[in-house]
């Protein structure tokens, strides 16, 4: 405990971060493995090591890190890890780029090494970052998938999956980057839309469109449907590819639209998915036109060794000379594209080694775990069902997961290494023992490596201590945090590979977060010019302000656009609640003998019911990983019930020296130390330092508030008893009296409610308050007449002088029932409706007072009493 004076004006939230973060220890946020808790682990998305943090990071880590703090507090025994990504393309360029190298100018293992080291600095400079901001992470349970222990692991679950039939190597057509120079995953293809040219021209006769004329050495069939008479006289015939001069059967398929060009089709290897499956079922000869590179092969005649761009023009070129060119029209077409480098890609059939894909084995998976939100699933589920080839798991690049498998040299048997031997790179390692078939003890290493995500998909494997063989006792995990642009993979092949390997989901939640967007809708980038970095936010308002601003931005798993408005919003409520802590502390430190059943007024009651009601809605929101409903929550009864109602209610109390005082002192000792527990989790470094100047000590060694004080009836009469207070403020504000200013005699009439506030009201309005539960004797009293002149003046000219008189000298009965005419010397005349209206006023006992409504309570001042 600290005295109110060591609470300096402003809130110096640079001064308070950098003095928690000295406080808190590493170990206070370690999972304990031998704990009997309730267990609650974090299967975290391990970064790719680029070397910093971004605003998306942060507001992935934000809403990891809140959870984490709040089951902490709840009881659990919190695993959060932090895991690196490690292998992959962009750590290759890089480094290439650094070195000013290709990875052809050095060995492959010197080319590795460059890219661990720089991988290494990366992470120690995103590191240092996690740190600054205090997230909790469990550095005891750091991964890193570049390192022995993490990527014998992987090589561990590829052999199982071996075994178990999961993983097979087959020649087969894949998805292929020719810049990258590997194959890729369908996840990592990107679609975008442009436009190209069909080309119509004359094959053999027969009219075809095509939109990849540098395929035509590729042709391998032309196809019509069955029903086409047109063609009736073609099928089963052969027709002589033009420029290339060999033949190619006529095949019948269901799949070819009559209505598409003339209806005739040429299958290349491979200009599409659609020839993929024709080049299966026909079984179809297969000529390769495109090397792995981007250049056309020898089957390519005078355009070998050509670009696949150049070799299109010089086609169509001697299309055009050769006649054989008929017409070209424009066509918009969706172009599949490396997601890492955009260039079009390219189905390339070679070696390749592939995942079995159950898609029923996944989808049961998906759904006995729990989404937030609900509708993320379906997004997975979708994904699933529309799968049509295997998950190809080879790359042809270096800095990632050697696949542990050799190959006889002699009789080209595949060797596999002991469980005991990983991890090992087969490129420089030997197997131990000679071929089991022939003997040999000469082996060729397999080069090709593994898709990253082969990595990463263990990730809940990994941080439960998997051995490679049984199921872990901590498994499985109790959630997976991450965004919804990666369910198609990170999620897709997490469950897979759990299913897979332990016959179990991987989490029992998963709660996606969205993207978040520059202040002007659209996705952040250099280009755009409206990236804002977690260090210039930091900078400008703290960590605290950021966390609030992720938990707040967006209901979970909606994109978040960026403002600045929220920050600074985030920013302002911690100087009000640093104010309310200021002047409360010096309220509550000026009793030292309260105690905690000190007798409670009404407002008192009214502010611990509503503060119970905050408890469960904030509890409630963190359970479904609502951040955003949580900390309105907090906000709004910090802001309205507990500054703008509360406090005002009780100053008077306050600065009295009433019995009562005790309860609005303990009342408010118990609001900030809830207070105090609901923000730990939200604002930890705010949280710290406010509860530090309350009670002493850590917030985070403290558990999560347990509130039952629930009293319908004083939240409803306190309501009032608010309202009531407002309204009289009003009052005096539009009479033009200040606010400290005498207000009279004031009854309130409540019937049927018996309303005691302990004089609250009165002290905070200056005014002699009387609450009575019985029904308000009036008096009405008729004191003035208004006259609409718009009316009276044109309708009676000269006479309306006499007119209103007439109407003055009414009495009040008449003039309350309202009158049609009146006499003016002698004569009736009519009057208009809206000509008058009558002006009553109230009286008690004789004395006029003034009278306001509340809800169902009337209030009757007396201002010259
Ligand atoms: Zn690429
Ligand atoms: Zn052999």
């Amino acid at each position: 405990m600290s005295s109110p004076e060591d609470l300096s004006k402003t809130y110096d939230y640079a001064g308070v971060e950098r003095r928690w973060l000295d406080q808190w220890r590493d170990e206070d946020f370690y999972f304990d493995w031998s704990s009997s808790k309730p267990r609650y682990i974090i299967d975290t998305p391990p970064p790719y090591p680029t070397g910093r943090l971004h605003i998306g990071h942060a507001l992935n880590w934000v809403y990891m890190d809140i959870v984490a703090r709040y089951k902490r507090m709840r009881g659990y025994n919190v695993m959060f890890p932090q895991g690196w990504d490690c292998h992959g393309l962009p750590t290759e360029v890089k480094v290439e780029e650094i070195h000013g190298i290709t990875k052809n100018d050095v060995t492959r293992e010197e080319f590795r090494q460059m890219c661990r080291d720089l991988t290494r600095e990366n992470i120690g400079m995103m590191r240092h970052s996690l740190r600054l901001m205090g997230f909790s992470v469990d550095w005891s349970n750091e991964y890193i998938t570049m390192e022995e222990s993490y990527f014998g692991l992987t090589q561990a679950s590829f052999l199982r999956m071996l075994k178990d039939g999961y993983i097979y190597q087959s020649e087969h057509p894949v998805n292929y980057c020719t810049r990258c120079e590997t194959a890729i995953a369908f996840a990592e293809v990107a679609y975008t839309e442009n436009t190209t040219l069909l080309n119509y021209f004359d094959f053999d006769g027969v009219e075809i469109a095509t939109t990849r004329p540098e395929l035509l050495a590729a042709c391998v069939a032309v196809a019509v449907h069955p029903e086409d008479s047109r063609y009736d006289s073609l099928k089963g015939k052969t027709l002589t590819v033009p420029i290339f001069s060999y033949p190619v059967p006529v095949i019948e398929d269901e799949a070819v639209d009559p209505a598409f060009g003339s209806g005739a089709v040429m299958i290349c290897t491979f200009g599409d998915k659609q020839d993929v499956v024709w080049w299966k079922s026909h079984n179809l000869d297969l000529r390769s036109a495109i090397d792995q590179k981007g250049v056309m092969t020898a089957l390519c005649g005078q355009y070998a060794g050509m670009k696949a761009k150049e070799c299109r023009e010089a086609i169509l070129s001697d299309m055009k000379e050769s006649g054989i060119l008929k017409r070209q029209e424009e066509l918009p077409q969706r172009v599949g594209t490396c997601w890492r480098c955009q260039t079009p890609i390219e189905i390339l059939s070679a070696r390749q080694w592939f995942v079995k894909v159950k898609p029923e084995e996944i989808i049961s998976s998906a759904k006995a775990i729990t989404w937030y939100p609900e509708h993320m699933l379906i997004r997975l589920l979708n994904w699933t069902h529309q799968m049509e080839w295997d998950w190809c798991i080879s790359r042809q690049r270096l800095f990632a997961t050697p696949i542990p498998v050799w190959f006889c040299a002699e009789c080209n048997e595949m060797i596999l290494p002991g469980p005991e031997d990983l991890p090992i790179d087969p490129t420089i390692d030997s197997p131990k023992h000679p071929c089991p078939a022939c003997g040999s003890t000469s082996f060729t290493g397999e080069t090709d490596v593994l898709d990253t995500w082969m990595d990463s998909s263990i990730s809940p494997l990994a941080i439960t201590k998997w051995d490679g063989k049984t199921r872990p006792a901590v498994y499985p995990t109790q959630l997976r945090p991450q965004g919804h642009d990666i369910i198609r993979t990170w999620a897709f092949y997490t469950i897979l590979r759990s299913v897979a390997l332990t016959g179990e989901k991987p989490w029992e939640a998963i709660m996606v977060n969205g993207m978040v967007l520059g202040e002007d809708g659209f996705k952040m980038s250099k280009s755009r010019n409206n990236v804002i970095t977690p260090d210039e936010l930091i900078d400008r308002y703290g960590v605290d302000a950021l966390r609030q601003w992720a938990a707040v931005g967006a209901a979970t798993g909606s994109d978040i656009t960026f403002s600045w408005n929220d920050v600074v919003a985030a920013s302002r409520f911690q100087t009000k609640m640093w104010n309310i802590v200021r002047f409360s502390l010096l309220q509550i430190r000026k009793d030292p003998s309260r105690s905690a059943d000190s007798p409670l007024e009404l407002a008192d009651r009214w502010l611990l019911s509503k503060l119970s009601g905050v408890v469960a809605e904030v509890t409630d929101a963190l359970d479904a990983y609502q951040y955003d409903r949580g900390l309105k929550a907090i906000r709004d009864f910090a802001w309205s019930s507990l500054a703008d109602n509360y406090l005002e209610l009780v100053k008077g109390r306050l600065y009295s020296d009433l019995p009562s005082r005790a309860g609005a002192v303990s009342t408010l000792t118990t609001a900030l130390d809830t207070l105090c527990r609901l923000l730990a989790p939200y604002t930890p470094f705010f949280a710290s330092e406010c509860y530090y100047h309350l009670a002493g000590g850590r917030i985070i060694d403290q558990e999560w508030p347990r509130l039952d004080y629930t009293d319908a009836g004083a939240e409803e009469n306190g309501d009032l008893l608010v309202s009531v207070v407002a309204s009289l403020r009003k009052y005096k504000h539009e009479a033009g009296l200040a606010l400290n200013a005498p207000l009279g005699h004031v009854t309130i009439y409540t019937p049927g409610i018996e309303i005691d506030d302990g004089g609250d009201a009165g002290r905070t309005t200056n005014a002699e308050i009387e609450w009575r539960s019985d029904e308000p004797r009036l008096d009405r009293v008729l004191s003035d007449i208004t006259f609409t002149m718009g009316i009276i003046g044109p309708t009676f000219r000269k006479e309306a002088n006499a007119v209103m008189q007439a109407i003055r000298a009414l009495p009040p009965e008449a003039l309350e029932a309202g009158v049609d005419s009146v006499m003016v010397n002698g004569s009736a005349i009519k009057i208009p409706e809206g000509a008058y209206a009558p002006v009553f006023s109230y009286a008690i006992e004789g004395e006029e007072v003034v009278l306001l409504t509340v809800g169902d309570a009337l209030l009757a001042i007396r201002t010259h009493a």
